[in-house]
C-alpha cells in the first residue's frame, strides 16, 4: 500500500487545526502552539522547520508529535508539555508546581531594575519567587545586586533554585511564609507578583489556570488577601526611602495603590503592562 509520508507542514496545519476546533485557540496562537510541539518533538530550531517543511518525516516523528500534540489537545499547557517558557530573554525550568511565567510580569522586572543602578550593590527581595524568573533576572542583570527570593513552597522552590544554577547565577533562596522567616532583615527594593485572582473567579477554570498551583492564584474572596498581608509587613523590611512594587490583577490598581496609602506609602503610582492595563503598583516609603 502506498502511504504518504508526513511533512512539517502538513503535521503542523492539521494541529492548528485542531487545536482551534478542540481548544477555542486563536488560529494564530494555535498554529505558535503546534510549531513549538513540533520543534520539542523532533529537537529542531524553529527556523528548521521553515527550511525542511515539505521533508517526509519518520513514524517515529510522526509519532512523538502526535503524543505531545494530544497531551496539549487535553488542555495540558504548552510550557509544562516543554518544561521550559521563555522570560526576558530567557528559558526557565517549569513545572506544576509553580506559576508559568508570564509576560506582563516583565514590566516589574523593568521598573525594579530602573531603581537598581548598575554599579551598586543594592538589596533586593522578591516574595513568592515561584519558578524564580523575577528574582533570577534581576540578579543576571545587576550583578551587583544582592538578591533574595522566599517562597512558602519547598517544591517551587526547588525549581528555582534549579533555574538559578542552570542561569549560574547567585540569589539567597529562603522558605518562607511571606515575611515570617525574614527576622529583622531590611532591604532597599521588595517586589513581589503573589497570588491576586479572587477565589470564586471562573477565570480559574480555564486554559492553562487549571494546570496551575492555587496557591499562587488565588487570594481569598477579593483576591487581594495576599497584597493585604505584604502591604502590612513590607514597612517593617524596607530601608528608609525603600520602594515596593507589586503585580496585581487588572482591576485592582486603585485597592492596591489606597493600601498603599493607609500603610503610609508615599509617591504611590502604577504603570501600564504591555495591554494597557494598571498591572504594577508602588510607594516609597519616608527616606
Ligand atoms: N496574571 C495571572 C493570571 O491572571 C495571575 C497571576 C497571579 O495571580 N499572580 O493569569
Amino acid at each position: 500500500m502506498r502511504h504518504e509520508a508526513a511533512t512539517p507542514a502538513g503535521l503542523i496545519d492539521e494541529a492548528t487545526a485542531r487545536l482551534t476546533a478542540t481548544l477555542g485557540l486563536e488560529k494564530r496562537e494555535a498554529r505558535l502552539d503546534a510549531r513549538v510541539l513540533a520543534a520539542f518533538a523532533w529537537e529542531v530550531s524553529p527556523a528548521w522547520l521553515i527550511a525542511h517543511d515539505t521533508d517526509a518525516l519518520t513514524g517515529a516523528q510522526s509519532a512523538r508529535f502526535a503524543a505531545l500534540l494530544a497531551r496539549r489537545l487535553s488542555g495540558e499547557p504548552i510550557a509544562h508539555i516543554t518544561a521550559a517558557r521563555e522570560f526576558y530573554g530567557r528559558s526557565f525550568q517549569v513545572s506544576p508546581d509553580v506559576l508559568i511565567p508570564r509576560p506582563e510580569t516583565e514590566l516589574l522586572v523593568e521598573l525594579a531594575l530602573a531603581r537598581m543602578p548598575a554599579g551598586e550593590a543594592v538589596t533586593v527581595l522578591d516574595l513568592g519567587t515561584g519558578s524564580g524568573c523575577i528574582a533570577i533576572t534581576l540578579a543576571l542583570e545587576r550583578p551587583r545586586a544582592r538578591v533574595t527570593a522566599v517562597d512558602r513552597s519547598a517544591a517551587a522552590l526547588a525549581i528555582a533554585r534549579r533555574n538559578a544554577d542552570l542561569l549560574a547565577v547567585r540569589v539567597e533562596f529562603l522558605e518562607s511564609d511571606w515575611f515570617a522567616a525574614l527576622g529583622a532583615r531590611h532591604f532597599d527594593l521588595i517586589v513581589g507578583n503573589p497570588p491576586y485572582v479572587a477565589a470564586a473567579d471562573p477565570h480559574l477554570a480555564r486554559g492553562d489556570l487549571r494546570f496551575e498551583p492555587l496557591a499562587a492564584l488565588a487570594a481569598g474572596a477579593d483576591g487581594l488577601e495576599d497584597l493585604r498581608r505584604i502591604i502590612a509587613g513590607a514597612g517593617a523590611h524596607l530601608q528608609p526611602g525603600g520602594t515596593l512594587l507589586l503585580e496585581h490583577g487588572y482591576d485592582q490598581a486603585d485597592a492596591v495603590g489606597a493600601l498603599l496609602q493607609a500603610a503610609g506609602f508615599e509617591d504611590v503610582r502604577n504603570w501600564p503592562d504591555l495591554s494597557g492595563i494598571a498591572r504594577v503598583t508602588g510607594g516609597r516609603l519616608a527616606p
